[in-house]
């Protein structure tokens, strides 16, 4: 206790109160120094809650419980149901919410941001614990834990699967980052490239291209490059359909010479590339196809998925569902109901306006030419009756762009049948050569079966 003599009594109040204001002032300083003052308030609210509240529970798009809050924590549903969802829910609130890529990170209100202690339920039960909101899902539970053993069956680590209905845009199974990482599309590139040059100039569909070895040097501003098909392999005269079925470098690369430049950027734009789209109920990162590049090389490289052209698993996915879906994004979404918290009534969530990303014509001509893909090109190792599908394999370089000799390996497409209407998108990255595009196409196609045959 400070002792205040009565003499010196204002004088020692007003020392003390300077202190104080110095305290305050240095306080202040340090955390402007630390930019711990930048936080926005409501991440700090929302990060406090979930450690006062109880989480709510996450359920699937059948009502089946994915996670649910017990005593403070979350707790997953069984040890399996963990493996498959951990990376896409985000359970970790203090590390996703913001991020935008999962699930969690985009319902806070699951960890009590929206409960209202004045409202009607909880004046009525004041003894109620504090628990969060609940969350449906469009995920399907079983067809998560069935991708998710795929991969493990094949052994892969690095592995990525998307599988969605594109005609109402409900994601169904999204195993491992599918929002978060890029990688070289390679040859999956090349079905959107055939439907931009088609939405631009349908007569480019008769483009016939002679893949002999004098035609793999491709003449540009400043000099020439070659450029070979994969394997160095000779496609003798390819159209377009057989140019993907067949996977042809030469024919893309000439075809992308052909078309005017500054049109083909501009409309890829549509499809996300080179610019900036996020949706409602997530975010990802938006695809490259040649970033602020000017050079010409980068952009026929581009045309077969290298150089700067870089894609999300769930980017290309939802690619792909716009040529399945005549031309139109139906909005992805992860979500169909909210519950902001316990007692409060369910609120349906509808999705957005599908978006019109081609032309309708130019869409169903390059699913059409996919689906030879499986029947006679690249994919017959993995055919299924109406399985319109693109192979990608991407080299992998270190960072001094020397080949390290591992791949990322892709397939995507989806069932033309509109009474099935799923597309699925499979990526193994960091894979040994030897494993091929293949590979991800007999996850992919296994999939479609369990989910065709009952499985769903
Ligand atoms: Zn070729």
């Amino acid at each position: 206790m400070i002792k205040l003599r009565k003499k010196n009594y204002a004088a020692n109040l007003y020392r003390i109160f300077l202190i104080c204001m110095a305290g305050i002032f240095l306080l202040f300083a340090c955390r402007v120094h630390s930019r711990s003052e930048v936080t926005p308030v409501s991440v700090g609210q929302t990060i406090l809650m979930s450690e006062e509240y109880t989480p709510g529970t996450v359920f699937d798009r059948n009502g089946e419980v994915i996670a649910a809050g017990d005593s403070g924590e979350l707790c997953w549903s069984t040890e399996e149901t963990r493996d498959a969802f951990l990376q896409v829910l985000g359970p970790d609130i203090h590390s996703t919410l913001l991020s935008g890529t999962t699930i969690l990170g985009n319902c806070a209100w699951v960890f009590g941001t929206e409960d209202n202690r004045w409202g009607i339920y909880s004046l009525l039960h004041p003894a109620a614990g504090k628990i969060g909101g609940s969350v449906k899902l469009t995920l399907d539970r079983r067809l998560q834990e069935y991708a998710a053993q795929l991969v493990r069956q094949n052994g892969h680590e690095e592995a990525y699967i998307i599988v969605s209905d594109y005609k109402t845009g409900e994601i169904l199974a999204a195993y491992g980052d599918v929002f978060g990482e890029s990688m070289h599309p390679g040859s999956t590139m090349k079905p959107i490239l055939a439907a931009t040059a088609l939405s631009l100039n349908p007569e480019l569909e008769d483009y016939v291209y002679d893949c002999v070895p004098e035609n793999h040097i491709f003449q540009i501003e400043n000099g020439a490059v070659e450029i070979n098909c994969a394997e160095n392999m000779f496609h003798g005269e390819l159209s377009m359909e057989n140019a993907i079925a067949y996977s042809c470098n030469g024919y893309f690369i000439s075809l992308m010479q052909k078309a005017d430049h500054a049109k083909m950027l501009e409309a890829l734009k549509k499809w996300g590339f080179d610019t900036s789209i996020s949706y409602e109920q997530f975010m990802y990162w938006d695809h490259s196809f040649i970033k602020n590049s000017r050079s010409e090389t980068d952009y026929l490289m581009a045309a077969i998925g290298q150089a700067n052209a870089y894609m999300t698993p769930a980017g290309l996915h939802f690619c792909t569902n716009v040529l399945l879906n005549h031309g139109k994004l139906a909005e992805p979404v992860l979500y169909s109901g909210k519950q902001s918290s316990p007692g409060s009534p369910w609120k349906t969530i509808e999705a957005g306006e599908a978006k019109e990303v081609c032309g309708s014509e130019a869409a169903d001509k390059v699913a059409g030419m996919m689906e030879l893909v499986t029947e006679i090109g690249t994919g017959t190792s993995f055919y299924l009756p109406g399985f319109a599908a693109k192979t990608g394999t991407a080299q992998k370089e270190d960072e001094d762009g020397n080949l390290t000799g591992l791949c990322t390996v892709w397939t995507t497409g989806g069932l033309t049948d509109e009474n099935t209407p799923y597309a699925v998108t499979v990526c193994l990255d960091d894979v040994d050569e030897y494993v091929g595009s293949a590979a991800a196409g007999k996850m992919a196609q296994s999939i479609l079966i369990y989910m065709t045959e009952g499985g769903e």
